[in-house]
């Protein structure tokens, strides 16, 4: 693979530098470079912190207040490739966007300390080609040695100890003797290569219009920016993404692709194998270490062409980018709520435009950002507006529950019921839809009104049957559920209020009675194989009716499904946070979707109280750009992003008093301007998680206004007394 040269600055002489160090409290430290070294700009080195010896990067030149004599020196330089500019820039840019310190960012980026590690040459061994040596001693153990290497594959000593059953010292005496050679393998195995001359799927003459705008937007030499990749539910945006990959690895670049739930890619893998006749590399929290330290080290060397990853392979060290994809680039997913909260497609942009190479951005319901970014001209756009096949759009229909006879615990209305019957008794699959996991979200004493709620948060039980237990969505808490009320002691008074899908499956299951039911929940599929295995039965119609939370809105492909029932689409629209509609739309567009893929044309039914609601009115009339156009109207009369800047402050704390006060003193000490405002403090709706007790300030700003110096200044002077912790969330999705 053709390889750029590593970018890096000019290199250091003897003199000072600033290092940074992968620790979250800390900016740079500034060290002497020992006379006979020489360090570069992204150089991996040793250096004394403390009491001990950390790994940093070099960040830049030292600052020329401090007295040279005061500092320590770097210990050594790692033989590791150092990080290249691109990353470094997007690890200082993503720290100030997100007022992270640099430290937190590059821990996140050297996520595998061991990596730097120079690699341990393994030895093993193998048989020296025939004839034995003359006067070979022959033993028993010796003959199954030589009978074991007789393939001529060297064996590493632990599979020659489990293959052949003898120890080392056979091996030695072998080696001495002249009939076996040690040999050195090297750990650092480069992963598989996808072969990009392969033949793709035969496009549709739309795909390959588009294919081709791609393929040329990737092959331009020093071509960046972004394109939104805008195709209706099925009408192949990976194969057509398939071909701007080829393209970049045809230029010998390296690719990433970020999907947004790991769980879900099973089927996404096996198809980038048949296309490319390798699987890509797969970066996410749970791989192993050693997969993960190979996976590092190869990204840097540039030997992985190919990486599908969560949103933290984004800090992977690559050495040559040619292409970013983001699959699904609306979904929440991508934004980390936790340590430093990012939004993982808006980093995207930045590492490819630091990197200088092409971001795809693909979705069937591109987010409100994107929308307005393609409109400004900053973005470019490829349309696909066929499914794939002779499959249509699934035409979708509101079913007004105000109207509708409900019978008491029941949450399938009559026109759902009876759609469903008809679809089952012509052969075809269901897809019941509600998005709340568990049997029911509140358990309550019909005696004296006590509901059951967490210990640690300001949240109720979640009844989860399957699994007999209440659980807490959001600290994880368990217990069983009582017989009594612990409240009043009432026997036989606890009941469950509102339906989760194993409460929707008992009623469809008593409705249904011949059905064959799929249950898809986190709660009940443990894991991408789990998911990849129920999909597989769906698809080979194991199942009639399939009932599932969010899980089922993603990608998925059901050849079968002709009638998708809503059970609560209204659900989303609760809270109303700012993109609250947008959500729902996005989410319910894409269950829709997932009826009528193939020959069948596809029906949607959607059980709402409110259907002149403007989400309900664009889904029942699949008109996805008069949504958002008319969402895009509102941000912009309200100053919302992406018209104005928005930054959520969360102060949290063990003391209710201390958490108030610190909201309060920050109201205070707020930054006051034209443009500018602040809101609040308030509890937040979720105001007690794990024991802390959390208060919320918003800060709303015009466009013009850079709100970081802003907020670091005034929350500089934010005294963090009485274990009170600030939290700083540029453009906020959780509004909890
Ligand atoms: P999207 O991502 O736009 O929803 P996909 O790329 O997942 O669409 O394609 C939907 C389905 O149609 C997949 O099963 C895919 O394999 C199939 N498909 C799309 N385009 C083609 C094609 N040109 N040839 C064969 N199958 C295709
Ligand atoms: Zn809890």
């Amino acid at each position: 693979m053709a390889l750029d040269p590593v970018r890096t600055g000019p290199r250091i002489g003897a003199g000072r530098v600033a290092v940074l160090v992968p620790l979250p409290l800390a900016g740079t430290y500034d060290y002497t470079v020992p006379p006979g070294l020489s360090v570069a700009h992204g150089q991996f080195v040793l250096v004394p912190l403390g009491g001990r010896t950390v790994a940093g990067v070099v960040w830049g030149a030292a600052e020329d207040a401090i007295d040279p004599s005061r500092l320590r020196a770097i210990d050594s330089v790692l033989d590791a490739p150092p990080m290249t500019r691109d990353l470094r820039e997007t690890i200082a840019w993503t720290a100030a966007y997100t007022l992270s310190p640099p430290g937190a960012l590059l821990r996140m980026a050297m996520s595998v300390p061991e990596a730097l590690d120079p690699p341990r040459p393994e030895t093993a061994y193998a048989r020296r080609p025939e004839p034995l040596p003359d006067g070979l001693r022959m033993t028993e153990a010796r003959g199954r040695l030589l009978r074991f290497l007789a393939d001529g594959e060297p064996k590493r000593m632990r599979e020659i100890g489990g293959g052949a059953g003898v120890g080392p010292s056979v091996v030695r005496g072998l080696v001495a003797a002249g009939a076996v050679a040690p040999v050195s393998l090297s750990s650092e195995t480069p992963p598989p290569v996808p072969d990009w001359r392969r033949r793709g799927a035969t496009l549709t003459t739309s795909q390959e219009t588009a294919a081709a705008r791609l393929r040329a937007l990737v092959a331009a030499p020093g071509a960046h920016g972004v394109t939104l990749l805008d195709g209706v539910t099925g009408s192949g945006k990976t194969e057509v993404y398939f071909e701007a990959i080829a393209a970049a690895l045809a230029r010998g670049r390296q690719v990433l692709v970020l999907l947004p739930e790991i769980a879900l890619t099973v089927d996404w893998l096996r198809r980038f194998s048949d296309r490319f006749g390798a699987p890509p590399a797969l970066w996410h929290s749970d791989i192993s270490r050693p997969a993960r330290r190979a996976l590092w080290r190869a990204v840097a060397r540039g030997e992985a062409p190919v990486v599908v990853g969560a949103r933290s392979a984004l800090f992977l060290p690559f050495r040559s980018l040619g292409l970013i994809v983001v699959d699904e680039e609306h979904d929440a997913g991508y934004k980390q709520e936790e340590g430093v909260v990012y939004n993982a497609r808006d980093i995207a942009v930045v590492r490819a435009r630091n990197a200088g190479c092409r971001l795809l951005l693909s979705s069937a319901t591109p987010s409100l950002e994107t929308v307005v970014n393609v409109g400004r001209g900053r973005y470019g756009s490829v349309r696909l507006a066929e499914r794939f096949g002779s499959a249509g759009a699934a035409s979708v229909s509101a079913v007004d529950m105000r109207a509708e006879a409900q019978a008491p615990r029941s949450w399938l209305s009559p026109s759902l019921r009876s759609a469903a019957r008809q679809a089952l008794d012509e052969g075809r699959q269901v897809l019941f839809f509600l998005n709340r996991r568990g049997y029911a979200p509140l358990t309550l004493c019909r005696g004296c009104g006590h509901r059951m709620s967490c210990p640690n948060c300001a949240a109720w039980l979640v009844d989860h049957r399957l699994a007999e237990r209440l659980q807490c969505h959001h600290c994880g808490h368990r217990e069983a559920r009582p017989a009594d009320c612990p409240q009043c002691g009432a026997t036989d008074s606890l009941v469950a209020c509102g339906p989760g899908v194993e409460r929707l499956s008992e009623e469809a299951a008593a409705a249904f009675p011949d059905a064959r039911i799929a249950l898809m929940s986190s709660d009940t599929l443990r894991g991408p194989q789990a998911i990849d295995r129920l999909l597989a039965e769906i698809r080979a119609r194991d199942y009639d009716l399939i009932i599932g939370t969010q899980l089922v809105a993603k990608g998925h492909d059901f050849p079968h499904l002709t009638l998708v029932g809503v059970i609560d689409a209204d659900l989303g629209l609760e809270g109303g946070d700012l993109r609250a509609a947008e959500r729902s739309f996005q989410l319910l567009h894409q269950v829709a979707g997932r009826a009528g893929r193939a020959a069948f044309p596809g029906r949607a039914l959607v059980q709402t109280y409110d259907p002149d609601h403007p989400v309900m009115r664009a889904l029942i009339a699949g008109d996805r750009d008069g949504f958002v156009a008319a969402e895009t109207r509102a941000r912009r009369a309200a100053g919302m992003p992406p018209f104005g800047r928005l930054a959520a402050i969360v102060v949290s704390g063990r003391r209710l008093e201390a958490v108030a006060e610190a909201g309060r003193a920050l109201a205070r000490a707020a930054p006051r301007q034209e443009g500018l405002l602040v809101l609040g403090p308030a509890p937040a709706p979720l105001a007690l998680v794990r024991g802390r007790h959390r208060h919320r300030l918003l800060v709303k700003a015009r466009s013009d206004i850079r709100i970081q110096p802003l907020l670091t200044a005034w929350l500089r002077e934010a005294p963090a007394r009485g274990g009170v912790r600030i939290q700083v969330d540029i453009d906020p999705y959780s509004f909890l």
